[in-house]
């Protein structure tokens, strides 16, 4: 029988370089889906809809809240970013391995909601390092970065929550830890639960049989 595919929780500063390490991991292995948010941010230059989020106006995010269609959504800095709940739901069926890219209020309410859900969280080395790398993107102003450093520093208060931390100082390495670390979820007991039903009642099958 096919196990349910992992819900794998991928949090971490804005400019730890989530992003980068997400999509390196879906190059290099194909049991994993991306799960693509939908934000009332709006788009940044060369995002497009459906790829990086399905971006919508406030309106139509609430009513999708309304309506039980995302799986959890958070407010960050300004703007509501939710999970939709049909596709990742789908995926998991399938077996596949699904990651989500969020924040951490969300992160948490997928813990409440999904126990045997994955949490990684991706820091860079140092916040000197966050820094350099928020400034280096050129996307957005002094103004946002400053809010983001901001919001590090309380999300940083919140790292105890998540089953691992992964430190980002080498992209391959890095992808290569948290390939590993899934891996290692997927022996866990919480997460072979028909295998171990299976066992079990062949076992029992042969325990009568001796009877
Ligand atoms: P950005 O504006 O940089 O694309 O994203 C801002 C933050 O929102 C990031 O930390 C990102 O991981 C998070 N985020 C993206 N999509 C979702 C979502 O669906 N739900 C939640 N809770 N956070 C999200």
């Amino acid at each position: 029988m096919t196990e349910k595919g992992i819900l794998i929780v991928i949090s971490g500063f804005s400019g730890a370089g989530k992003g980068t390490i997400v999509k390196r991991l879906l190059q290099t292995y194909d049991n994993y889906a991306l799960s693509v948010s939908m934000t009332t941010r709006p788009p940044r230059d060369g995002e497009r809809e459906g790829v990086e989020y399905f971006f919508t106006d406030r309106e139509h995010f609430e009513a999708e809240i309304e309506r039980s269609g995302l799986i959890e959504y958070a407010m960050y800095c300004g703007n509501y970013y939710g999970t939709p709940r049909a596709y990742v739901e789908e995926q998991l069926r399938a077996g596949k391995d699904v990651i989500l890219e969020i924040e951490i209020q969300g992160a948490l309410k997928i813990k409440e909601q999904f126990p045997e859900s994955l949490l990684v969280f991706v820091t860079p080395p140092n916040a000197k390092e966050l820094e350099r790398r928020l400034v280096g993107r050129g996307t957005e102003s002094q103004e946002v970065i400053q809010k983001r450093l901001a919001r590090a520093s309380e999300e940083s208060e919140g790292m105890e929550s998540y089953d691992y931390i992964v430190v980002n100082d080498d992209l391959e390495k890095c992808v290569e830890e948290l390939n590993c670390l899934v891996d290692a979820a997927r022996r866990a007991p919480v997460r072979r639960r028909g295998f171990i039903k299976e066992i079990r009642d062949e076992l029992k099958g042969f325990a009568k049989g001796a009877e």
